[in-house]
């Protein structure tokens, strides 16, 4: 019973969060008021609060046992960073510690920024950077065996104030996307609404597998995932892990996970198994966006931290296991005002159905047209060994938006006056001029798409499990402003509300006419996909290396500029960042093969050949003896031997062709130039590698075999 109640969600939910309870009860009248305003408004900070903010900040942690605080940011590596400093500030003449935490601590930091990822964005001997306060996002403690530690969120900024992090990029795009989409609203009469924010719900695939068997596998230690494995007599095949019953470690392992993100304010609600064996999900209730961000990585860190305690090993990689299903992340995404409407349903008026239809074809426009941008966003090392794949979204961008909603837009787009629509037995009804109510059915669902319209939220289903979610925020946040502002640029020159109307539907009309190649409802796994969305002309990019020249394009570089959330030498830094992490992370991957192949596998592949060849001779003198013919002949352990003795050769080839491609490309200056070729020439080797030892895996004594295998990975939890 002690148990159950302290995993009670009331008495956890936020405990370890300087909430705004706290600080309303913490803070002097006035300086709540401040910080209120900055948090809700988005109004500049006022400096002169941080001191009494930080004094109240620090009494709360001290009281919680925290002993350390540290400014924790999202440099480009996609996790999170942390300094820690102890509140000691000096000793007292009675030899008792000082404690101490100002306001220029919580403000600003100073961090080392020549060992972050910046793409050249500041150089080793001007290696300052700057950790800045980000008071939209609660401080909190985090518990753990180093002890208690206040983290306070903040961005990351070089000395010339260029963002070197994915926090900067994102609030900035949050800006952006409020000030355009309230301007859209304004012409549609919206007075009251004050703010627009994007709210974010992203759901979270991951693995779990035994820690000790973990730890014999060298290529998850290295690489988090396997690079070797033969497919276990079962797979996912029996549908019997999707949704089945939780097993009582992974439970307890749920439930520690719930009540630590509670603690830290998030609302972790769904849980469940996922397809593949050993895989799982976990979901929040969606948020504002910056903290959907923040609170993922807190997830992806517990999921971690708590994995360990169990024994168990959290994989958060795209692709853990060859052949079977892989994670991701789903970010659902929508914009909502301050005052509760949200821009992606559909309204109860006229007008506000109306607003609705312009939305959605902005969006639609919007993913058309950056459909590059949004796949590089989902792009990672990981997710290349994902999408395109089993029972993963395609590479190919496309909007999924259901029937019904469909049949609307090719009527408007076809007549212009759809005038009445209604199905037999369906409530369906509108008219382009006074579009009535119409319901929409939000059961449709279509899990093969990476982009869906499920009713009231775009569904990105294409993002990577190990990946921050900002990135593909920024592009979301983004895209949508631009077409906002493109839209409103037009409609702020109507005359008179007559004129308005007649333009809205006019750009409705030739929105959908121009980008209705994007719309896709059919079955995105499907080889007829491939070839129709090639027919229209849609991109299908591959691979991370394809995807990153997307951030260069030129209409990428106008956009991003003209809304402020990225410079042309922010983004060229950040494509540097994502060449040089790809270039290294095969890198790693082809040099943990080497060391698997040559310093495992082969020699206990040797090692069974020359057992086995022993056992053939002593069968054939068996055999000789008993006159020959009988099971005794060594006839199978032969024909083993040539098998394991043709493959083993194979191995080998592959093995020293890859350390000279390896070495070769490793050698190229140009970062991308090497991300070029290490996709090109360095992953076909990996698989020449790869091949002969898996089929080795199933012919070599189990005995031999140097490290656990699929099914004791994944069935053995
Ligand atoms: P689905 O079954 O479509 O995946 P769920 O209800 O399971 O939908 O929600 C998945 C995630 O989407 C959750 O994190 C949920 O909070 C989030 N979500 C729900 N509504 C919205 C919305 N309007 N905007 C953003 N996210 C949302
Ligand atoms: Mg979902």
């Amino acid at each position: 019973m002690d148990n159950l109640k302290s995993n009670s969600i009331s008495e956890n939910f936020g405990k370890n969060l300087f909430s705004d309870e706290v600080m309303r009860e913490r803070l002097p009248k006035d300086v709540y008021k401040k910080l209120k305003k900055t948090i809700e408004d988005g109004s500049e900070l006022d400096r002169g609060i941080a001191d009494v903010v930080a004094n109240a900040m620090k009494n709360w942690a001290l009281e919680h046992g925290a002993t350390h605080f540290t400014h924790w940011f999202q440099p480009l590596t996609g996790i999170t960073a942390e300094k820690h400093d102890s509140f000691i500030s000096g000793v007292e003449t009675d030899g008792r510690a000082i404690l101490h935490f100002s306001g220029k601590e919580l403000i600003k930091g100073e961090a080392d920024a020549s060992s972050f990822p910046s793409g050249g964005l500041r150089a080793t001997f001007e290696a300052r950077g700057y950790t800045t306060w980000d008071c939209t996002s609660p401080a909190f403690l985090r518990e753990d065996a180093i002890g208690v530690t206040l983290c306070i969120p903040t961005a990351f900024c070089s000395y010339t104030g260029e963002a070197l992090d994915k926090k900067t990029p994102l609030l900035r795009s949050m800006e952006a996307v409020n000030e355009q989409a309230l301007r859209l609203l304004r012409l549609f009469g919206n007075t009251t609404s004050r703010r627009v924010i994007p709210q974010v719900g992203p759901e979270q695939e991951y693995f779990l597998v035994d820690k000790a068997k973990y730890l014999k596998r060298k290529d998850l230690i290295y690489t988090g995932r396997t690079l070797f494995g033969a497919m276990p007599p079962k797979g996912q095949e029996m549908d019997d892990h999707y949704y089945g019953s939780i097993l009582e470690r992974i439970g307890s392992f749920m439930n520690e996970v719930n009540v630590e993100l509670w603690k830290l304010g998030v609302t972790a609600t769904t849980q469940h198994n996922e397809a593949a064996p050993a895989q799982h999900e976990l979901a929040p209730i969606y948020t504002q966006v910056n903290l959907a961000v923040d609170q993922n990585q807190m997830v992806m860190d517990t999921l971690k931290k708590v994995a360990n305690r169990h024994n168990m090993k959290c994989l958060l990689h795209e692709k853990p296991f060859r052949g079977v299903n892989g994670s991701g992340k789903h970010v659902n995404w929508s914009l909502s005002t301050d005052d509760g409407i949200n821009l992606m349903s559909q309204g109860d008026t006229p007008e506000e159905n109306i607003r609705f239809l312009l939305v959605l074809a902005c969006m639609l426009s919007a993913v058309d047209k950056h459909a590059d941008l949004l796949r590089y966003s989902a792009s990672d090392v990981g997710n290349d060994q994902r999408l395109g794949g089993y029972e993963a979204p395609p590479a190919i961008i496309s909007v999924y938006i259901g029937q019904q909603l469909e049949d609307v837009l090719n009527h408007l787009t076809e007549t212009g006056n759809a005038g009445t629509l209604a199905k037999k037995g369906e409530k369906l009804r509108t008219s382009v001029r006074t579009l009535p109510e119409f319901e929409m059915d939000t059961a449709d669902r279509n899990r093969t798409s990476p982009f869906a319209f499920t009713g009231n939220k775009f569904e990105f289903r294409m993002v990577g499990s190990s990946d921050s979610t900002s990135t593909p925020n920024v592009v979301l946040n983004t895209i949508a402003a631009e077409a906002f502002a493109d839209v409103c640029d037009r409609l702020e020159k109507a005359q008179n509300k007559e004129e308005f109307d007649q333009m809205v539907h006019d750009i409705i009309k030739e929105l959908l006419a121009e980008h209705k190649r994007i719309v896709f409802n059919g079955n995105g796994y499907s080889e007829e996909w491939i070839e129709e969305a090639a027919r229209r002309g849609l991109p299908n990019t591959s691979c991370m290396v394809d995807a990153v020249p997307a951030l260069l394009e030129e209409k990428s570089v106008s956009m991003f500029e003209r809304f402020h959330v990225l410079s042309q030498k922010e983004l060229e830094s950040r494509a540097e960042v994502e060449y040089e992490t790809y270039a290294k992370a095969v890198n790693i991957e082809a040099k943990t093969m080497l060391d698997i192949a040559g310093k495992d596998i082969i020699p206990a592949v040797m090692h069974y050949i020359g057992d086995l060849s022993a056992t053939v001779q002593h069968l054939h003198g068996a055999a000789a003896l008993m006159g020959g013919e009988s099971v005794l002949s060594g006839y199978a352990e032969e024909k083993r031997l040539r098998q394991c003795t043709e493959l083993v050769n194979e191995m080998q080839k592959a093995l020293e062709k890859l350390e000279i491609v390896r070495a070769e490309v490793r050698s190229i200056e140009d970062l991308r130039e090497r991300a070029v070729q290490m996709h090109a020439r360095v992953v076909p080797v990996m698989d020449d590698l790869r091949t002969p030892a898996d089929k080795l895996e199933m012919i070599v004594d189990r005995s031999y075999w140097p490290m656990p295998s699929y099914g004791d990975l994944m069935f053995e939890v």
